[in-house]
Order: structure tokens, then C-alpha cells, then sequence
């Protein structure tokens, strides 16, 4: 490894800031953890955890100070296709809040360099009309047509990381994810992803069941295992590269093919039954990661196939143990 940095994750609370704590902390550095909820599935690694709303400047203020290296700002308002359809004012403005905070509390506290997390959802919607879609390069997010609310609001904080450097010379990172899944992620209650959802769905269905789909199932997007995203952070803010990159792997999937991989890892054989009227999203989206292997050299690498087994067998394991699955499990396990 490298220089022991000092190191703010904020959404530590949450996926990906909570598997990029303890990677950061197994490569030898020092962690501050801040989140407005503490981890659900497990402890924190981090050296500090700080329950804060990053709403509030005080709080990002507090969360900055004290020498911080580097900032992840991994905070958001977000969830899956249900719930950012569902919700274009609250999300917007709780992450506008967040990111407007603490870009300025970093910059004013001495942060060496700011990493903002933004998303896919910032490409125009008219280029993924297909579900054999072109893979989408950077500049594919202008002329600006983004996924209304949690979109827009990701292209203007990009938007605002680019005038902090060019105003005050403050060095940001921009990393647009396409779907990041894996274990110790939100599985259930509204929040979840497609992995997710259709992982729970198969775990709970007992072989011959009927599982219910977003959608025709022929919306096609790409999947990328939570350890690559981390790495692909961790590269990301190392780089010299302050324009936004996309970071995702270029394996497309189409729903229906997604939920054959889920089910031939759990062993059932389940009929799809599709809500043409359930929120899906744009029809198809790929990331085409040309300039993140120019920039980087590298790119995620880890199949679906074996990512979503891992996950899988978290999910299953996570609803055996609920009181809402539980039971009707234990049930249907007995009867096979
Ligand atoms: P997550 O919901 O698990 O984590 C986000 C965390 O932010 C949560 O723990 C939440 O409590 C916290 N948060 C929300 N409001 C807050 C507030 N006011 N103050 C402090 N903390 C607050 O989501 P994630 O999947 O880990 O996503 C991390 C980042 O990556 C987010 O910025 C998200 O928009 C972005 N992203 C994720 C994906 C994905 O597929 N997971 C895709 C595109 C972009």
C-alpha cells in the first residue's frame, strides 16, 4: 500500500460506502465513517463513525475536519426504480443539499481531493430507447435529457464539482456507476435494486412458483459486483483524471436473462409473470468503458454469474432469518 491517508467515506452507512470502509482500512488507512444511519448488517471498520445529517452544513463542517486526505461522498437519497420514480422532490433536494454542503465544508476545511458519486441515471433517456442499446460514452450526458429528479440532480453536482475546480482549484473526481449490487446491500422494503429484488424474489418462491417482473423483462442494463467498485474508487481517485468516468462492467443483461442466472443459482424453476405496468426505467443501458481503460488501465472484471451467487446466498440467508420470509421458507423447504 501506500501512505497511511486519512480518509472521510460519507454513506458509510449504506452499501457501498460500507464495503469501501473496510477495503480502505485493510490497505492501512484511517477511516472516518459518517452517515445519518449506522451500518444495518454488520459493524463498521471504520477508526470514527458519526451519525450525521449531511443535509446540514454544520454537520458536513464537523464530518471534514481534522486533516481529511480524501472525501468519498457516497451519501444519497436513492433506491431503486420504484422508489427514485416515486420521489423526484425529496430526492432531489435531500442530495443537492448533501453534495452542495460538502463539497464547500471540504473545500473549506483543506481536503486534499473530493470524489463525487454519481450515476448512469445522469445519460439522456432518448439514447436508450433500445434495449439493444449503443454502450453509452461520457459525453452521451449532453445535450442534457436525464432521468428526472435523482438525474438531474447528479448532473448538476457534477455540474458543481467542475466549477469548484475551475473557480478554486479544488481537485474533484466525478464516478458515474451503473448498477452496483452485492451482499450487505438493502434487499427488501422498496430501496432495493433489481438484483436485489429478483434475488429475494427467487429466495422466497418455493420451484414451480410464479415470481412477478418489472416490465416486459426485456429492459437490458449491466451489473457491477460491489468489489469492483471499490477498486474502480480507489483507482478513480488516484488518477489525474478530474472529467466524469463511467464505472461498470459492459456485460449486458436483459431482466428476464437476469432472473434465469438468480434462479439457476438457487436451483428452481420459476414462470415470470410481467407487470407491463411496474416502473422500468429506460429500455436498455450499457456503459461503454473505453476512456475508463484509457484512464485507468483497468476495468471491472468480475462475471455476473459468480457475483450474483455470492449475493444470492446472502439474500436467501438474510430472508430465511426475517420474520416477514422466514417462516414461509422454512415451510416450502420442508415440502421440497
Ligand atoms: P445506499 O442507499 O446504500 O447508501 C447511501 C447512504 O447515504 C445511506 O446509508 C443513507 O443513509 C445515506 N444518507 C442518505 N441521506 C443522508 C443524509 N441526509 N445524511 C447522511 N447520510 C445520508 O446507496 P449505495 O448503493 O451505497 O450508493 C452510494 C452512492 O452511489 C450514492 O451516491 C448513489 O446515488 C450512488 N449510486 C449507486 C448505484 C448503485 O447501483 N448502488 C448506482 C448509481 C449511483
Amino acid at each position: 500500500m501506500g501512505a497511511q491517508k486519512r480518509i472521510l467515506v460519507t454513506g458509510a452507512g449504506g452499501f457501498i460506502g460500507h464495503h469501501l470502509v473496510a477495503r480502505l482500512k485493510k490497505d492501512g488507512h484511517w477511516v472516518r465513517g459518517a452517515d445519518i444511519k449506522v451500518p444495518e448488517y454488520e459493524a463498521s471498520a471504520a477508526d470514527e463513525f458519526e451519525v450525521l445529517d449531511l443535509r446540514k452544513s454544520d454537520n458536513c463542517l464537523m464530518a471534514t475536519r481534522g486533516n481529511i486526505d480524501e472525501v468519498y461522498n457516497l451519501a444519497a437519497d436513492m433506491g431503486g426504480i420504484g422508489y427514485i420514480t416515486a420521489n423526484h422532490a425529496d430526492i432531489s433536494r435531500n442530495n443537492i443539499l448533501i453534495n452542495a454542503q460538502m463539497l464547500e465544508a471540504a473545500r473549506q476545511n483543506g481536503v486534499k481531493r473530493f470524489l463525487f458519486s454519481s450515476s448512469a441515471c445522469v445519460y439522456a433517456q432518448g439514447k436508450q430507447l433500445s434495449p439493444e442499446v449503443t454502450p453509452l460514452r461520457e459525453e452521451d450526458a449532453f445535450p442534457a435529457d436525464p432521468e428526472p429528479g435523482y438525474g438531474w440532480e447528479k448532473l448538476f453536482a457534477e455540474e458543481l464539482c467542475r466549477y469548484y475546480y475551475k473557480d478554486f482549484k479544488f481537485e474533484t473526481r466525478i464516478v458515474r456507476f451503473h448498477n452496483v449490487y452485492g451482499p450487505l446491500g438493502t434487499w427488501d422494503g422498496g430501496k432495493e435494486k433489481a438484483p436485489a429484488a429478483i434475488s429475494r424474489k427467487v429466495a422466497v418462491a418455493a420451484d414451480g412458483d410464479e415470481i412477478e417482473i418489472w416490465g416486459d423483462g426485456e429492459q437490458t442494463r449491466s451489473f457491477m459486483y460491489v468489489d469492483d467498485c471499490v477498486e474502480g474508487l480507489i483507482r478513480i481517485m488516484a488518477s489525474d483524471c478530474r472529467d466524469a468516468l463511467n464505472l461498470g462492467t459492459d456485460e449486458l443483461v436483459t431482466i428476464n436473462g437476469l432472473v434465469d442466472i438468480v434462479s439457476k443459482i438457487a436451483g428452481k424453476r420459476l414462470v415470470k409473470r410481467h407487470n407491463l405496468t411496474g416502473p422500468q426505467g429506460v429500455r436498455g443501458r450499457n456503459s461503454d468503458n473505453s476512456m475508463l481503460r484509457r484512464v485507468l488501465g483497468w476495468e471491472p472484471k468480475i462475471l455476473l454469474a459468480e457475483g450474483l451467487s455470492v449475493t444470492y446466498k446472502w439474500i436467501e440467508s438474510e430472508a430465511g432469518k426475517s420474520a416477514k420470509y422466514g417462516e414461509q421458507m422454512k415451510r416450502e423447504l420442508a415440502a421440497r
